[in-house]
């Protein structure tokens, strides 16, 4: 067993057991000391633990010193390096890029183009890919190679400038009523709509179909192969129904409302098919369901509840016309009327909410009572208690019935 003694930036560390001393770090951070190691003589190479081993009785304190000045220089150097790096990439704005600069490495995320063997070169470690882009860290990173590739970034970019201006200069009008819709989002371009007709000049301007759709970087469409199909599509009206999709009739993998009774389609229980939305200028995919009785008995629903939900509120407008006069309106600060408490309140929306009727256990008359206490009321007609405005009459017949319909309760 051996115990570390010095553990260096750049990840290689020294140990010592009883009777040698090892050296061991990763490949690139190793280049830099091994012709030392080499030139002392005293350093082999063990293969099984990918480490430099020293007898101790064969190395000089000279020569051990040596290597760890070399070590610690390195790490200045490496440091002095780094700066020179975080120095140009605190410079750069670039799109569909950020660079994320912390105090012990540098994180950059780009779609502008596939840095992965750039990247690789310049001593960044696989692993950081997946979740911040690419990782540079002082020491374990060539510092010459790093700056490459942000040069290859910046070249990137500016290319991606000039072809986004392009590429919307030419889109716009275009595409107009021919079928086909060329849009960019997020650093890539996508066309969509009639495009099976075309698919081999698709292919020819650079995009490729995944995910169910055409697609490709906007750094890799060929723009004037573009140019030249977009000019060459023919215009034509534009559909306004639904089509059937290419492949058939298509069962929906999600759920969505039905176009024709706007209620939830069910997963499987619908077709879907595509349809040109002229606000947003675009193919949309739409869902209806494949059993048109399902459509027609919700719309029955629909229209019952519709019918029911008017009634409703027919009878609630009637009732406050009957009850809230300003000749009802009884003058100064009364107490809680006693008696029967009818909360009106199903549906609160309908009449600005907190109203109830309050039958007096004579029944000969009744109180329609709204709240009336919230911030921004005006409290200065309120007459019950100080939260309420209410208003007193008669228990008619009508009333009553009102009553009745509204809430199921007979007073009588
Ligand atoms: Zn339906």
């Amino acid at each position: 067993m051996s115990n570390v003694v010095e553990r260096y930036s750049s990840g290689i560390t020294l140990s010592e057991s009883d009777s040698v001393w090892v050296l061991k770090g990763s490949y690139n951070a190793m280049q830099s000391i091994i012709p030392l190691l080499k030139t002392q003589k005293v350093w082999k190479y063990n293969g099984f633990s990918q480490s430099w081993e020293a007898t101790k009785a064969k190395i000089s304190n000279v020569k051990l010193n040596d290597v760890k000045a070399a070590l610690s220089g390195a790490e200045v150097t490496s440091k002095e390096n780094f700066s020179r790096f975080e120095e140009k990439a605190r410079t750069l704005t670039l799109p569909q890029t950020t660079i994320t600069i912390k105090t012990e490495a540098i994180f950059i995320k780009t779609t502008l183009i596939d840095l992965k063997d750039l990247a690789k070169a310049a001593g960044v470690t696989e692993s950081a890919y997946a979740f911040y882009g690419y990782m540079f860290t002082p020491g374990k990173i060539n510092v010459e190679k790093s700056l490459k590739l942000l040069g290859e970034l910046e070249k990137a970019a500016a290319l991606y400038m000039t072809k986004i201006d392009e590429l919307e200069k030419l889109v716009k009008n275009q595409t107009q009523g021919t079928g086909i819709r060329v849009s960019v989002t997020a650093g890539i371009v996508y066309v969509m709509g009639e495009t099976y007709p075309h698919k081999d000049k698709i292919c020819k301007c650079g995009f490729g179909f995944s995910s169910g759709q055409w697609q490709a970087h906007v750094i890799n469409v060929n723009l004037s192969s573009l140019r030249t199909f977009l000019a060459e599509l023919p215009k034509k009206e534009v559909k306004d129904t639904p089509a059937p999709s290419k492949s058939g009739r298509q069962s929906n993998s999600k759920s969505g409302k039905c176009t024709v009774c706007g209620f939830t389609v069910e997963v499987g229980d619908g077709y879907i098919s595509q349809i040109f939305d002229d606000d947003e200028e675009r193919h949309l995919w739409v869902v209806r369901h494949k059993d048109p009785n399902v459509c027609e008995s919700n719309k029955v629903t629909l229209r019952t509840r519709a019918e029911a939900a008017k009634k409703r509120s027919d009878a609630q407008r009637r009732l406050r016309s009957l009850l809230v006069k300003p000749e009802y309106y009884v003058e100064g600060r009364n107490l809680q009327p006693e008696g029967q408490q009818i909360s009106l309140d199903h549906n609160p929306l309908a009449l600005g909410g907190g109203c109830r009727l309050i039958v007096e256990p004579d029944l000969v008359h009744v109180w329609y009572v709204q709240s009336n206490g919230n911030d921004g009321d005006d409290w200065s007609h309120n007459n019950i208690g100080f939260t309420d405005i209410g208003w007193r009459s008669s228990l008619t017949t009508e009333v009553e019935a009102l009553i009745e319909e509204l809430t199921g309760i007979k007073v009588r």
